[in-house]
């Protein structure tokens, strides 16, 4: 079987940058599936902007590592998903392209950054779309919509191919309505790239299973305290005596260090990002800059007009953490938090199997609510630590508040993608039926 699926969607939650009106699949796993992809994923003559103006009308050379797989897979490639500029934001409010809205309430943001391809799958557009989480961007968004979304093992995806935000945080992963065709999707791109050096060669191939007998959940007093609205507390601890119906047993563990998490968070990130970003001068990448001026000017202009107001914030912040006299201060003790944080979460799983929490504190807010940048970094609290650690983590939709739907954070020992899969899987299992 092979061919050209026809795509032209309903689109009013602004879910898709670029759609593809017919996409070419091949035989495989995937044959003729439509897939969405999110816009930071390089795809090969298909235009890939990372919801910023400084890349409109880029047009990638070769596909991202993932891409080549999905195509091998069959997938059809059916668009291109809307985002927090270059990943940058909680709510994808920050595209250059508009903000895409929650399918369960059009008055309320998506999550973000990955919130084109949660939206696209709640809205039924696709079954399936690729997104990828720095600090929560695939978790946060399927949390919102009210969807599946795993971010994997660091190491564990290929990020060749991927525009980099913040390299030692991120991994692409997938995003569905289900937990198995999140799955199916996972087995299809979880496969070693030599090209990718922080990739360890543990590929995923999982079918999963409801049996989750004499799992050990830990429960982190952390995940359940300031900030997080006894209501989302109170719907993610009835989803964890769902899975202790199911055989699981609960014991409490303790994550001291995230206390530091969202510091050490935003100052890794926003250094990684001001020397991932530094590329795009309108010479490597970029549209081409006014020579007759000097190149300082030159640069200036071009990344005055074409970054979002919160890109330029993170690139000064990044710059600022870099420099002389200062790295010490903010970069070197961002590590130290770091290293105790993957140590608090190494420790917690010897007495547990799996951690859960909810994914975010809150359910989705509206459009246009957080103003200051501050309040809108603290809703990543929960999710961050698990990119800090380099574990899995999946969220899964635990019910709903008022019509908005809640997330259930599952997060493993590094390379155990499977069992949280398993869990989230014996979880959805058991409230559908
Ligand atoms: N909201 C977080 C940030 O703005 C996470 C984004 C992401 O995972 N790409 O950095």
């Amino acid at each position: 079987m092979a061919g050209t699926l026809e795509f032209s969607p309903d689109d009013r939650y602004n879910a898709f940058i670029t759609t593809c009106s017919t996409a070419p699949f091949s035989d495989g796993t995937l044959a003729g599936i439509a897939v969405a992809v999110k816009d930071n994923i390089s795809t090969a003559g298909i235009e890939t902007t990372c919801g910023s103006k400084i890349l409109e009308s880029y047009v990638p050379p070769y596909d991202a590592y993932v891409v080549g797989l999905l195509r091998k897979a069959g997938a059809a490639i059916v668009g291109k998903t809307n985002m927090d500029e270059f990943g940058m934001g909680t709510t994808t409010e920050t595209s250059a392209f508009g903000p895409t809205k929650n399918p369960a309430d059009p008055s309320r943001v998506p999550g973000g950054s990955s919130g084109g391809s949660a939206a696209a799958v709640a809205a039924d557009l696709v079954p399936m779309a690729l997104g990828t989480d720095t600090g929560g961007s695939i978790r946060c968004p399927a949390a919102f919509c009210g969807i599946v979304g795993l971010k994997p093992t660091y190491g564990r995806v290929s990020r060749y191919g991927l525009i980099a935000y913040a390299n030692s945080l991120e991994q692409i992963g997938p995003m569905a309505r289900t937990v198995e065709d999140a799955s199916r999707l996972m087995s299809v791109i979880a496969k070693y790239d030599p090209r990718d050096s922080t990739m360890l060669d543990r590929p995923y191939d999982h079918r999963p299973s409801a049996d989750i007998a004499g799992l050990r959940i830990g429960i982190p007093e952390e995940y359940f305290g300031e900030g997080v609205d006894p209501r989302v507390a109170e719907t993610v601890r009835n989803a964890i005596a769902v899975l202790e119906g199911l055989g699981a047993e609960t014991v409490t563990v303790s994550i001291p260090g995230m206390r530091h998490a969202l510091a050490a968070y935003y100052v890794i990130c926003t250094s990684e990002a001001s020397s991932n970003l530094a590329r795009f001068d309108g010479v490597r990448y970029g549209p081409a800059v006014d020579t007759r001026k000097t190149w300082h000017e030159a640069y200036q202009d071009l990344r005055e007009e074409k970054f979002g107001t919160e890109v330029r914030r993170r690139v000064m912040l990044g710059t600022f953490a870099l420099s002389a006299g200062y790295a010490g201060r903010y970069y070197a003790k961002a590590q130290v938090a770091r290293r105790n944080i993957m140590q608090d979460f190494e420790r917690a799983l010897r007495d547990a199997d799996i951690i859960a929490g909810p994914t975010m504190p809150t359910v989705a807010f509206r459009l246009g609510e957080k103003t200051d940048p501050l309040s809108m970094y603290l809703s990543d609290i929960l999710t961050v630590p698990a990119n800090l650690a380099g574990i899995p983590a999946i969220s899964v939709p635990c019910g709903r508040i008022d019509g908005l739907p809640v997330g259930l954070q599952l997060m493993g020992r590094q390379f155990e993608d499977e069992r949280v899969v398993d869990a989230a899987y014996a979880y959805e299992q058991e409230v559908r039926a």
